[in-house]
């Protein structure tokens, strides 16, 4: 019995309002136990008083005053009795109907966060009373639901970065298998060709595990930002050299428009050459030879507008909305080809948002080219 009513809150609060009921009942029966006789003597001195005497005993008739005062007393504890019984019942009441309103939520909630850590994700609670007034009860149960959401977003992630990267590793782990396979049986000759095309795919899987950990760091924040201020044409020169001999190789000309007032951009200087290397790298990728990129900033309110131009492949609409996502590659079998494996833009996004700033990619369509637009802010 006593585990029962220490581990059940109904059985607390009726208990706590029987403590208030008694001492409450105590309390008025002492007062009145020490008061009354004092003041009452006092009245009825006055009344005997007024009354010529008339209450005074004498022999053969009881003292009136200390009889009334017997019968007075009787009445006020016998009220005090009834006053007390009635309020432990109401204190029943009220306290199963607190208890119930406060338990029923509660225990909701107990049994939904039993189902989340056996992995029910989608498990949510009922929001106790009124929204628009809502008391600590209904807050908590607002924020579980929230927790419950991220938990379930998360796992959501979680899955899909499990689907993504097993796709991913399957492809070139399916060709150096076959390969090898084919060696062993003979079927394959041992030529240089055949070691190379190995060779491609060993390269493809290291590259695919660097960026599995750049994402994986980016996504968790796990890396430092270090804002300084950051002149403009440095930042770009320094993205010029490090591109150069693959813009050579290809024969597509590197333009940058950058007028000579711009302030500096606060900027951390190795995360944004990180990102312009991606931008820029991919429209050297997907523009045909002879032809340019170009590179523009202005300035807009505070802060500075990075445009990347080419005049290559361009992106469908279907796969513009898309193309910021983690492993989205608009023609896969092209970008596999290549090396790329759908981060490049997954990565500039998270670290140009980390600056403040925002990014997105426009294009007229196929074969009209593409422009990827940042935006950072200024220093000062
Ligand atoms: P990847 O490593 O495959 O280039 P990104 O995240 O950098 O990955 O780009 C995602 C996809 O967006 C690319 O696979 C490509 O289909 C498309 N894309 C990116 N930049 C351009 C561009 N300048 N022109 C056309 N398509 C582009």
């Amino acid at each position: 019995m006593l585990d029962r009513v220490r581990s059940h809150l109904g059985w607390k609060i009726f208990l706590s309002y029987l403590f208030v009921i008694i001492s409450g009942a105590a309390v008025l029966i002492l007062a009145a136990e020490l008061a009354i006789p004092t003041s009452f003597d006092r009245h009825m001195a006055g009344m005997s008083e007024m009354m010529g005497g008339m209450m005074e005993s004498t022999p053969g008739r009881p003292n009136l005053s200390s009889s009334l005062f017997t019968s007075y007393r009787t009445a006020v504890r016998e009220a005090v009795t009834w006053a007390a019984l009635a309020a432990v019942l109401v204190a029943g009441l009220v306290s199963l109907l607190i208890s119930r309103r406060v338990i029923r939520p509660v225990k909701e909630m107990m049994q939904a966060s039993q189902h989340i850590a056996k992995g029910n994700y989608q498990e949510r609670v009922s929001i106790p009373g009124d929204p628009l007034s809502a008391d600590e009860l209904s807050q908590l149960a607002i924020s579980f639901n929230r927790m419950a959401e991220q938990l379930e977003k998360t796992e959501t992630k979680r899955r899909q970065l499990i689907g993504d990267v097993t796709h991913e590793l399957r492809t070139p782990l399916t060709t150096i298998k076959g390969s090898l396979e084919g060696l062993v049986d003979g079927v394959l000759t041992q030529e240089p060709g055949t070691y190379e095309q190995i060779h491609r795919e060993a390269e493809r899987l290291s590259r695919l595990v660097d960026d599995l950990q750049q994402i994986s760091r980016v996504e968790a924040e796990a890396y430092s930002l270090d804002p300084q201020p950051v002149p403009v044409r440095d930042l770009l020169d320094t993205v010029r050299e490090r591109l150069e001999i693959q813009f050579r190789e290809k024969g597509v000309d590197l333009e940058f428009h950058i007028p000579g007032d711009l302030p500096p951009a606060l900027a951390d200087d190795q995360r944004m050459e990180q990102v312009l290397i991606n931008i820029i790298g991919n429209a050297l990728q997907y523009t045909p030879q002879g032809e340019n990129v170009r590179v523009s900033v202005t300035r807009q309110k505070g802060a500075l507008k990075f445009s990347v131009q080419d005049n290559g492949i361009g992106i469908a609409p279907e796969h513009l909305a898309h193309i910021f996502t983690r492993f989205y590659r608009v023609d896969k079998s092209r970008s596999r080809a290549s090396g790329g494996s759908g981060i490049g833009l997954t990565i500039a996004k998270h670290l140009v948002e980390a600056h403040g700033g925002t990014i997105q990619a426009e294009s007229p369509g196929p074969d009209q080219g593409s422009t990827f637009t940042f935006t950072l802010p200024t220093a000062g």
